[in-house]
């Protein structure tokens, strides 16, 4: 079955403006991607309806707020097919839900452990893990990539030891759009280092796929909402329930309690000891409601469309001369980074907008993979499930033009 793009565009609201003038063509679907009214509504239901606050109320709104609440953590474990329910801690976003887990690693780190990350870190999965080893005396170790952008697997094994304690590495580089084969990796990571705990930052690999926490056998799966059509200001730190059971608790306050004195007090039960204070409920919601949309599309026809729109790119990039790809890893996603040789990325981006095309462009939160690289920075085209062949090829028509413009 393939994608009905064009329906599929009518439920998002926003793809039907205009910016300078001209229809928008957004093609920054790895920094946030848009959201269908089915979202919107689920916010402005709530707000309009359900307002209140959970698990504390005695009366009517209350426990409507905390059933639409739980039952939304029900359907993002079922969606990537968690053990338990209570595996599924709501967050602010990927950085708070690494930030969880690399605190609280820095409590255990000691003096001679190492931590292992790849050179394809967006900076939330740097330089977390950085400040957990400046402050135990642990040391961080990088895995290398090629030219391309795709992991060195024997490097990446020779880095693994009885020392390891912990790897954190990227479903998905934002930068690149490279897909590490985390499964196999992690599979290296059980044989050679057999004490470590294994990060997955999903942040860009949940809206592309098929995401099985179980299958892929990691212990943690970090993701924002706002990249997976849902609202920003809330996203999920999945953990195996035996590794969160007894997590350094994170927040202190409200919520995570079982009792206290005014000497002491003792953690509640997950999930609860891991979310202090009142939560995003709204951008809960929200996030179920995208999920259960996400949920009931193909996701072969998914992947299959967004492949197309990417080969199509790569195409007619290679028609430009002059336009160099940043990122050619054989599984790819579709994030299409490039330089314009005699550019500068920002002065192409400014072009594009002003044709209503919207790109990122600097250096992604990955800088030390762009000096790996060799580039300050790059423009970065990402597309989504709802851009079409023909926003492709305006991108390029708009970049011929840019490129006239800059000579
Ligand atoms: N990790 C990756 C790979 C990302 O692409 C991003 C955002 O672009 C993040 C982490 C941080 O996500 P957030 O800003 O939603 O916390």
């Amino acid at each position: 079955m393939s994608l009905d793009v064009q329906a599929l565009r009518q439920e998002f609201p926003i793809l039907s403006r205009e910016v300078h003038g001209k229809p928008l063509v957004y093609l920054d679907n790895a920094a946030t991607t848009q959201k269908p009214q089915v979202v919107i509504d689920a916010l402005v239901n709530y707000y309009s309806q359900s307002n209140s606050n959970v698990h504390r109320g005695a009366h009517f709104l209350s426990d409507e707020a905390t059933r639409l609440y739980e039952d939304s953590r029900t359907v993002v474990a079922n969606f990537i097919n968690a053990n338990a329910r209570e595996e599924v801690i709501w967050t602010s976003g990927t950085t708070e839900g690494i930030n969880i887990v690399s605190k609280g690693m820095a409590q255990r780190l000691k003096a001679g452990d190492q931590v292992v990350v790849t050179e394809l870190e967006h900076h939330a999965n740097l330089v977390t893990w950085q400040q957990a080893c400046k402050h135990s005396g642990a040391t961080l170790h990088v895995a290398p990539i090629d030219d391309n952008g795709t992991l060195d697997r024997e490097a990446f094994t020779e880095l693994l030891n009885k020392n390891t304690v912990f790897v954190a590495m990227p479903h998905v580089s934002n930068a690149l759009g490279t897909v590490n084969p985390i499964v196999d990796l992690i599979r290296q990571v059980r044989t050679h280092a057999p004490k470590a705990l294994v990060l997955i930052d999903g942040a860009q690999g949940i809206a592309h796929g098929n995401v099985d926490v179980r299958a892929i056998g990691c212990d943690f799966y970090v993701f924002s909402g706002h990249k997976l059509f849902g609202p920003t200001g809330v996203g999920v730190l999945w953990g195996k329930q035996a590794v969160l059971e007894d997590w350094p608790v994170w927040l202190t306050g409200g919520e995570m309690i079982a009792s206290v004195s005014y000497q002491d007090a003792t953690w509640g039960a997950l999930p609860n000891r891991l979310e202090a204070g009142t939560p995003n409920i709204a951008g809960v919601i929200g996030l179920a409601a995208a999920v259960r949309w996400f949920q009931q599309l193909d996701m072969q026809a998914v992947q299959a469309h967004e492949k197309a729109l990417l080969e199509r790119a790569i195409e007619l990039g290679a028609e430009i001369e002059g336009l160099r790809l940043i990122g050619n890893a054989k599984d790819k996603i579709g994030v299409y980074s490039f330089i314009l040789e005699g550019s500068h990325p920002a002065d192409v981006g400014f072009l594009l907008d002003r044709q209503g095309i919207a790109i990122r462009t600097g250096d992604h939160c990955a800088q030390p993979l762009m000096e790996r690289l060799g580039v300050p920075g790059t423009a970065r085209a990402s597309f989504s499930i709802y851009n079409t062949l023909e926003e492709v090829e305006q991108l390029f028509v708009g970049l011929k033009k840019a490129q006239t413009m800059l000579a």
